[in-house]
């Protein structure tokens, strides 16, 4: 184990530059680093007003010695319980029917477990019910009906999802859809969303003997057809945990993230010896390069990362808003920090 985190240090250290990259992506330091490998390291692929929210819980969990797990799950949970938040949880953005289904993988770097759930329908905490199969179940996915029969018998309340806010954006999209079905915008026409919005969030760390997990967490693309799930629950997609090396999360349009096995492709680089920024930034190029350049990408999609030697990276192909950053930390010795991936097209 310390071979393996002295090899990663070491391999960033000379600068290691790996054949199939481009010389600025190879070229691309971490974000920030901690001082020290030892945690507990706690981040969110938020930022600025979010990150600090979403970590609260977490960080009280691991300054009074609690489990990681149960830091990763509440800082879930808070983004899950927001009705404000229209991407993941309670609130979420509906189905093209005008339902509210979720997606949410956990994974748990010193055991190699894992669990999913996906398109639980009328559970608010999907994070917690992944959580649940990967403990208490000898099964890695759950979906639809079984996941929510599933939740439902460890006690978990059945609840409306959809909020009047989500309710009202999902039905001014159903009346501008189409102009030739039958549902008629008001006069006003208004869309209410300048573009289809994405969102989802993963949440990874490590703890203080270096054991490492993670979540992810989502509502899904909104306006989707029913049953489609997305990267979010696919172990290897949305998230990747390998408690050697680093733990990964994506974010963004999931089928491109699923095609080229995102979250498993960072850490993957990141065994080879990249630190997290240079495989963050390399999975947002392999998605440009299966799509068949820049030009041709008219979506997001984002990757945040953690190494076992406590390195933070963060990148996406084009930022939603670019005035924000996009992922957060907190360790016990830094505190809380946020900062900003590299964006590899220019919009
Ligand atoms: N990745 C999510 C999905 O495809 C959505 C998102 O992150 O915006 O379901």
């Amino acid at each position: 184990m310390t071979d393996r985190r002295s090899f990663i240090r070491k391999s960033i250290g000379v600068g290691v530059t790996l054949p199939f990259l481009s010389p600025s992506i190879a070229g691309a330091e971490s974000i920030f680093s901690t001082s020290k490998a030892e945690g507990p390291l706690i981040m969110c692929s938020r930022g600025t007003g979010w990150g600090e929210r979403v970590l609260a819980p977490a960080q009280e969990i691991m300054k009074n010695g609690g489990a990681l797990l149960d830091a990763i799950e509440k800082a879930a949970n808070v983004t899950e319980l927001d009705p404000d938040d229209m991407s993941v949880g309670y609130g979420g953005l509906p189905d093209e029917d005008g339902v509210v289904t979720l997606d949410a993988s956990f994974m748990d770097g010193k055991t190699h477990n894992c669990g999913s759930v996906a398109a639980i329908e009328r559970i608010k905490t999907p994070s917690s019910v992944a959580r649940l199969v990967m403990e208490r179940t000898d099964h890695i996915y759950l979906v639809g009906e079984g996941a929510f029969r599933f939740a439902r018998a460890h006690g978990f309340p059945e609840e409306n999802l959809l909020t009047d806010r989500a309710r009202k954006v999902w039905l001014r999209w159903k009346e501008n859809s189409s102009d030739k079905d039958d549902w008629l915008p008001p006069e006003d026409g208004d869309y209410g969303l300048e573009k289809r919005p994405t969102g989802t969030i993963n949440i990874l760390g490590f703890d203080a003997n270096g054991d490492l997990a993670g979540c992810t967490t989502t509502s899904g693309l909104f306006g989707k057809i029913k049953g489609r799930i997305g990267d979010s629950p696919i172990i290897g997609a949305g998230l990747y945990v390998d408690n050697e090396v680093g733990a990964a999360g994506a974010t963004g349009r999931g089928e491109e993230v699923i095609r080229m096995c995102g979250s498993f492709y960072v850490v993957a680089n990141m065994r080879a010896g990249m630190s997290p920024q240079q495989a963050c930034e390399a999975a947002c190029k392999k998605i440009i390069d299966i799509n068949g350049g820049a030009a041709n990408v008219n979506f997001n999609d984002k990757f945040v990362a953690l190494s076992k030697s406590g390195e933070v990276g963060c990148a996406q192909i084009m930022g939603n808003d670019k005035r924000l950053p996009h992922l957060s930390y907190w360790a016990p010795e830094k505190g809380f920090q946020v900062a900003s991936g590299s964006y590899l097209i220019e919009t």
